[in-house]
């Protein structure tokens, strides 16, 4: 792990997203507070920390206090506040928080797994959020797309509208600092960068 920070340190890295999973609210079990501390001691960018867990309202506070910069629920404690939205709810149902929200993370797989294929039916959505934030003064909104994010997918993605892309396997399988290379290269080419 400790090589593998050194190396998006190296491939100037800004943002480290972190899957949260707690075996119940998704099936896998990944990091809690101890990893998110050591991480945050290593790595100095911003913390995007997605919780996949029952009742995250609980943990806010840990989480925060843990080095977390970007927190899914709630503006508390002084970080910004995410909505997740899984791909088969539909994009209309976080329209009646968007003003309580920084950032929308539209789910391109089914939260719990790495490695999964985007499922190509959430850039609609992403579009449609995107149209709907700018039509209805939520240009600070920003929109992330979590989920099957490689070469081939990050341009659609990028072309619907959204801000941030998370990707996990297509940086951490090989060499990250070409795979990083890559993948903003990618980018360069759309329209709304
Ligand atoms: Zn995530």
């Amino acid at each position: 792990l400790e090589k593998q920070l050194q190396e998006l340190k190296e491939a100037d890295v800004k943002w480290l997203h972190i899957d949260v999973m707690d075996g119940n609210f998704v099936p896998s079990i990944s990091f809690g507070f101890p990893i998110v501390k050591t991480l945050r001691k290593a790595f100095s960018g911003v913390f995007d920390v997605h919780l996949m867990i029952q009742e995250p309202i609980r943990y806010i506070k840990e989480f925060a206090e843990s080095g977390s910069d970007m927190i899914r629920w709630i503006r508390e404690c002084g970080c910004k506040a995410g909505l997740a939205v899984n791909p088969h709810t539909p994009i209309e149902e976080v329209y009646p928080y968007l003003h309580l929200t920084d950032m929308v993370l539209a789910m391109t797989v089914q939260p719990g797994f790495g490695g999964q294929k985007y499922i190509h039916s959430v850039t609609k959505k992403v579009e449609t959020l995107h149209k709907y934030l700018n039509e209805n003064g939520f240009d600070s909104v920003l929109i992330e797309v979590d989920g099957g994010i490689c070469l081939e997918t990050a341009l659609e993605a990028a072309d619907a509208g959204s801000d941030i892309l998370v990707s996990g396997s297509s940086v951490f399988k090989g060499n990250i600092g070409q795979n990083v290379h890559d993948l903003l290269e990618a980018m360069n080419h759309s329209e709304k960068v």
